[in-house]
């Protein structure tokens, strides 16, 4: 063992029996619950999740409906959450499910770490939180608190030094309460022990045993590699209207917003004189043409710095499609010309378009 972390258990348990925020999933720690739950919370803050949670679980009760559901239904409940592959992984995990486990989650940590998107973290929380088997569920926040009150400058961004953190747990987790203690930390990381700012060690139920709090390193323990900069893309995006209907394109099924709707663009920042030639290329007959100006958007290893244009056209010129489908001779998606209602009740734009998507009226 690596460092002993049992001191920290009692107070711990402690601490969170009197500050454990009241949440939906925590009320009802069904594994469904727990597992979806955790899945949002990898990307956004509780308290934004609990809205997205509701939502969710209103529309989608239980594993099999959530293997049932159409594609298009399943990334409109996610919008607003970002990451879509993590969605259209839950799916297929759920489908596995009832395929092969009797439409459950299974109770056992190492048959959860084979299903699609359930990593150590996911399966240590669904493990200890629905199952109450002890195993550690060691997140960003977990990583943080334990560094801290170990007092260790290893890199948090290197594997081993997470993996190595799981064992010390592992060797410790109170076979009791191991869903609690996950979830204290969590907690403890997510409320004092916090990423941003100063922690707020005198509300810290550690800090008699925080190394870092005695050497006053707190702030500069984690220790976290620089990340590489993220690539520019520069793109164009276009609202293209007829007759109160916009274009949406359905991306390629690999790369960056897989498979996900957007308005149609190119990849490269295209002048007023520059677009009006390239739509009219495309056999658009262009009736008013509004600059829309630009915007940025920041994914996790690249960002978009867009312009945009608002574009009324005298007809339709793509194949008309009033709803979106599939060419069946030529294996190709073709557009959909939406009204506002539809983009807002039926298809899931990603927040990438967020600035673009307001001038739809
Ligand atoms: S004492 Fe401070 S640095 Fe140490 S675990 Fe608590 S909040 Fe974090």
């Amino acid at each position: 063992m690596k460092y002993d972390y049992s001191p920290t258990i009692e107070f711990l348990l402690d601490w969170y029996g009197q500050n454990a925020r009241i949440l939906p999933w925590r009320e009802n720690p069904k594994p469904y619950y727990v597992w979806i739950s955790e899945i949002m919370l990898q990307q956004t803050r509780v308290e934004a999740v609990k809205a997205y949670f509701e939502r969710f679980i209103n529309a989608l009760p239980d594993i099999s409906s959530l293997a049932d559901v159409e594609e298009e239904k399943l990334l409109k409940l996610w919008e607003g959450l970002g990451y879509y592959n993590r969605v259209r992984n839950l799916q297929k995990t759920a489908r596995i499910l009832v395929s092969e486990y009797d439409g459950k989650l299974p109770k056992d940590y190492t048959k959860l770490l084979t299903l699609p998107g359930i990593g150590s973290y996911t399966a240590g929380a669904i493990a200890s939180i629905a199952f109450h088997i002890a195993e550690p569920a060691v997140d960003g926040n977990v990583l943080r608190v334990m560094m801290r009150v170990s007092g260790s400058f290893d890199d948090i961004t290197e594997a081993k030094v997470k993996k190595s953190l799981e064992e010390d747990l592992r060797a410790v987790m109170p076979k009791d309460r191991p869903g609690d203690f996950n979830q204290a930390v969590m907690e403890l990381g997510a409320t004092v022990c916090i990423p941003v700012g100063r922690p707020l060690c005198n509300k810290c139920p550690l800090m008699h045993l925080c190394q870092a709090f005695k050497n006053r390193t707190e702030d500069k323990i984690p220790v976290k590699k620089e990340k590489k900069p993220r690539k520019i893309q520069e793109r164009t995006v276009f609202l293209l209207e007829s007759g109160g209907r916009y274009v949406l394109n359905k991306r390629e099924k690999k790369g960056l917003l897989a498979g996900m709707m957007e308005f149609p663009g190119v990849d490269e920042k295209l002048s007023p004189l520059m677009a009006e030639e390239y739509l009219t290329g495309l056999g658009y007959a262009i009736e008013g043409f509004i600059p829309l100006g630009e915007a940025k958007h920041i994914f996790s290893h690249v960002e978009w710095h867009m312009t945009g244009y608002l574009v009324h056209v005298r007809e339709i010129v793509a194949e008309d499609s009033r709803s979106y489908r599939k060419d069946k001779e030529e294996s190709k998606t073709v557009p959909v010309w939406a009204l506002k209602r539809e983009i807002e009740e039926i298809y899931s734009l990603p927040s990438a378009f967020d600035y673009y998507r307001k001038f739809i009226v």
